[in-house]
């Protein structure tokens, strides 16, 4: 009998799942909620690393297809200090180890990757009840029901999986970044395209910062990061026109190159309030279940998150494929590496987050770059 598998969600780590699941010869159906590939925009640029994203992706056998797409010349990296003086200027490392990709460009790989009809859109799953052996019913909001094997949450940070497993949630960081757009920067923002460069830009203080990426077709992508309450970010009305001018507000004393990528964004900006999940959530091993990415391990963004899902992605996919017979165990292979890793993973990022955003962030950084850090 062929085990059914089912993924709920097709972000970075679910898509990754299913392509390595597919290259073992073993089908999986991937749900996704959204009603298309094209449904939502899927975010700016990631630095993909060497030892996880790197290595998923060729345990995906995608590595070439991921070089193609590849933004060449993008990993290079600016750090300002708030009065827009250059502290560190890193040149392009093209073939070292962290090339840049458009996530909407590797999603796009992913699914093209993947059989035709593997992902089913307009699926969200609303309830996952455990009908014993580790089979469980899901229920969409679709009104379809599915009985399935084995259940995968790649569902992100709001998972409707991971209660199955534990009764950790997300809890706000402290933190919330707003994020912005500048279009035609060439032409109409020179100042502005001037201090990102052409990669990365950095520009931190004491809990908060402003941090932007130059895109293909002339688009600066900023996150500005600032340490508020929820309650003070949910006293902005991000669709008015005066938002700009509250947040700005945040960075009265700063240079106007770093400050316009708030005041000249294009309208509305995005709110992306930050949660984590508690650190060291662990569960039980259950043998028809488990997470990948965000909705296991869910934690203030530090260039890793998306690394990590497709490294479970990968990890999880060749679990299952190495024990075919007996699920249970490849599970149990699976998260006792994935736990041990992410808390590794979860510690390094804490200590570059202070880094980034504690006392004397600007010179701080300049710093770690000069220790090589980010080799
Ligand atoms: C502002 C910000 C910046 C970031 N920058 C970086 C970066 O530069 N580098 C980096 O490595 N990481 C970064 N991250 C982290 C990274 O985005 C996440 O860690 C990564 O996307 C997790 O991938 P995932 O596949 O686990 O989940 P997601 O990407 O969240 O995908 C989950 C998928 O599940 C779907 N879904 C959700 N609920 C349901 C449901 N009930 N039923 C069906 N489908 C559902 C969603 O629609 C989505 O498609 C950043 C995060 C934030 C918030």
């Amino acid at each position: 009998m062929t085990t059914s598998i089912a993924i709920i969600g097709a972000g970075l780590g679910g898509l990754l799942l299913a392509r390595v699941l597919h290259v073992h010869g073993i089908p999986a159906t991937v749900y996704e909620a959204d009603t298309s590939s094209a449904a939502r925009s899927q975010g700016g640029m990631l630095d993909i690393h060497k030892a996880t994203g790197q290595a998923a992706l060729r345990t995906a056998d995608l590595t070439r297809e991921f070089e193609q797409r590849i933004c060449w010349g993008a990993d290079c990296t600016r750090v300002l200090d708030k009065h827009g003086a250059v502290l560190v200027e890193k040149a392009a490392n093209d073939g070292g180890g962290r090339p840049e990709v458009q996530r909407g460009a590797l999603r796009r790989m992913l699914l093209e990757s993947l059989p035709p009809h593997a992902v089913r859109w307009g699926h969200k799953l609303a309830t996952a009840a455990p009908l014993g052996a580790g089979r469980h019913a899901l229920h969409f909001t679709n009104g379809q029901q599915v009985e399935v094997d084995l259940l995968v949450g790649a569902d992100g940070a709001w998972s409707k999986v991971r209660p199955l497993l534990t009764t950790a949630q997300p809890v706000y960081s402290g933190m919330s970044y707003v994020e912005t757009f500048v279009r035609n920067c060439d032409a109409q923002h020179p100042l502005l395209a001037k201090a990102v460069g052409q990669g990365m830009l950095i520009a931190p203080d004491e809990g908060k910062a402003i941090m932007a990426h130059r895109e293909p077709g002339a688009v600066l992508h900023a996150y500005i990061a600032i340490t508020q309450s929820a309650d003070w970010f949910a006293a902005l009305d991000f669709a008015s026109a005066e938002a700009k001018q509250q947040v700005a507000k945040a960075f009265e004393d700063w240079a106007p190159e770093l400050v316009g990528l708030i005041t000249d964004a294009e309208h509305p900006l995005i709110h992306r309030p930050i949660f984590e999940l508690p650190r060291h959530t662990r569960w039980a091993a259950n043998p028809g279940v488990t997470l990948v990415g965000d909705a296991a391990h869910l934690m203030a963004p530090s260039g890793d998150g998306a690394n990590l899902a497709l490294l479970d992605g990968a990890q999880l996919g060749q679990a299952i494929a190495r024990h075919p017979e007996n699920l249970a165990a490849g599970l149990q292979a699976y998260e006792a590496e994935m736990f041990e890793r992410n808390e590794a993973a979860r510690t390094e990022a804490e200590a570059m987050l202070k880094v980034l955003f504690g006392p004397g962030a600007a010179r701080a950084m300049q710093g770690f770059f000069s220790q090589g850090s980010q080799a």
